[in-house]
């Protein structure tokens, strides 16, 4: 079963980062024909999404609502380390995604596009890619 470990920089607080083409590269280089692809985020201030990649207003947006839905600061949160919006983000999201391989290539919709999700950076993060399937 391949399974690739992907690092990816993050460059602001909150920063989506199109990850869609090293997880193609990745599906094509294994030979699978026919399965499934599982994204794993192994972190708690991060995310992984399916979305629109093709206007880049779209995860703008995405990430201006959920600031105004989960304010950085409010006095009832207990988390010491201050990053309590990045958590609750994180979970609303959800730290993984199964897309299906279909013809040794990503399922994805025309203009979706798999995004890793920074809710607490700059950071350097893990991205966990794993393919079950077979060719
Ligand atoms: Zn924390």
């Amino acid at each position: 079963m391949p399974t690739k470990v992907f690092r990816v920089s993050t460059s602001s607080h909150t920063d989506f980062v199109n990850i869609t083409a090293p997880i193609r590269e990745f599906v094509r280089e294994s030979g699978i024909r026919e399965g499934i692809c599982v994204v794993y985020v192994p972190h708690t201030t991060a995310a992984v999404f399916v979305n629109e990649g093709a206007d880049p207003d779209v995860v703008r947006d995405i990430a201006y609502k959920l600031s105004s839905l989960v304010e950085w600061d409010d006095p009832n949160y207990r988390h010491a380390e201050g990053n309590s919006a990045a958590h609750i983000k994180s979970a609303l999201i959800g730290n993984s995604r199964v897309i299906p391989v279909v013809n040794g290539d990503l399922a994805l919709g025309t203009w979706e596009a798999v995004f890793l999700a920074e809710f607490d950076g700059p950071r350097s993060r893990k991205v966990i890619v794993t393919l079950l399937g077979e060719g």
